[in-house]
């Protein structure tokens, strides 16, 4: 079989196609979305995904990455060959990875009662909108062993380029669901276990929080903070303990302190 031609300019019309998935609708039109570098082709392989098509750059791969290259040809993705100057203007970084992999998008249901282990602790991200915090939340509920990231109402696109980069290959490994405001709130009338809420005016202290059964851990928007409507949900409202002169904390950061609280003795 020849081998596929290199690709020299960006207007062949598959790179302007992967190009295109920078944008939320490209993406979701699509159903695809981009993942660059070993980090994420490993821990894709690892969670059992496959890309699509795979951009890489014509000569001089590692020998990981050349591993990496026939996994995904023998897992049936599109081999593009491309020069190095392509892939810089694709990826828009100066020293860009030399391997960018197209994946398909995937969204899980809403767990059902019998996916819910006794001792899981699963995160729900309300109308979250910064890609970085998200993908950092991401990462963070994979080291700490979250069973799945659910994210209520009007959030930004996980896929997003910055959240995929800020995730660090974890959107492959974690149970990612996304949600309407009222599909949430109806799946939450069934949750058999407690629902911990986060708000800077709790009086409730979380170091003191002794979680039994399955929790569920409700993070509100970086500017509105949790709803009315999902406080009113709550088993429990909780502080982190903070100097009050400050804001508050960043949600990614917030976020990664509640999930330590609730997972240490387990880690
Ligand atoms: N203006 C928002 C408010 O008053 O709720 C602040 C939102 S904060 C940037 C984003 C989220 O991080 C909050 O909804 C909450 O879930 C969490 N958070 C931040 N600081 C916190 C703290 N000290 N204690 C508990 N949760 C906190």
């Amino acid at each position: 079989m020849t081998p596929p031609e290199t690709i020299t300019s960006l207007q062949n019309a598959r790179i302007k196609a992967i190009r295109a998935l920078a944008e939320r609708g490209e993406r979701a039109a699509a159903g695809r979305f981009v993942a660059e570098g070993v980090a994420n082709f490993d821990s894709a392989r690892r969670a059992g995904w496959t890309p699509v098509s795979v951009v890489h750059q014509a000569d001089g791969l590692d020998p990981s990455e050349a591993e990496l290259l026939t996994w995904a040809s023998s897992a049936g993705a599109d081999l593009l060959p491309a020069t190095p100057a392509v892939l810089v203007k694709l990826t828009g970084r100066t020293n860009p990875p030399r391997l960018l992999g197209v994946f398909p998008r995937r969204s899980e249901p809403l767990p059902a009662k019998a996916e819910v282990r006794p001792d899981a602790l699963w995160l729900a991200l309300e109308g979250v909108r910064d890609p970085g915090n998200l993908g950092t939340i991401v990462r963070t509920a994979d080291a700490f062993g979250v069973a799945g990231v659910i994210l209520v109402g009007a959030c930004v696109d996980p896929t997003a380029p910055v959240a995929v980069q800020a995730a660090m290959g974890s959107l492959f490994q974690v149970r990612l669901t996304v949600a309407t405001d009222a599909g949430f709130a109806d799946w939450l009338t069934a949750w058999q276990g407690a629902v911990v809420g986060t708000h800077l005016a709790a009086a409730h202290d979380i170091r003191q929080l002794k979680p039994s059964g399955p929790v569920l851990l409700l993070m509100g928007s970086e500017g509105a903070g949790l709803s009315q409507q999902l406080m009113a949900r709550c088993t429990i409202l909780t502080r982190i303990p903070q100097r009050a002169e400050v804001d508050s904390l960043n949600l990614a950061i917030a976020t990664g302190i509640a999930l330590y609280a609730l997972r240490a003795a387990r880690l």
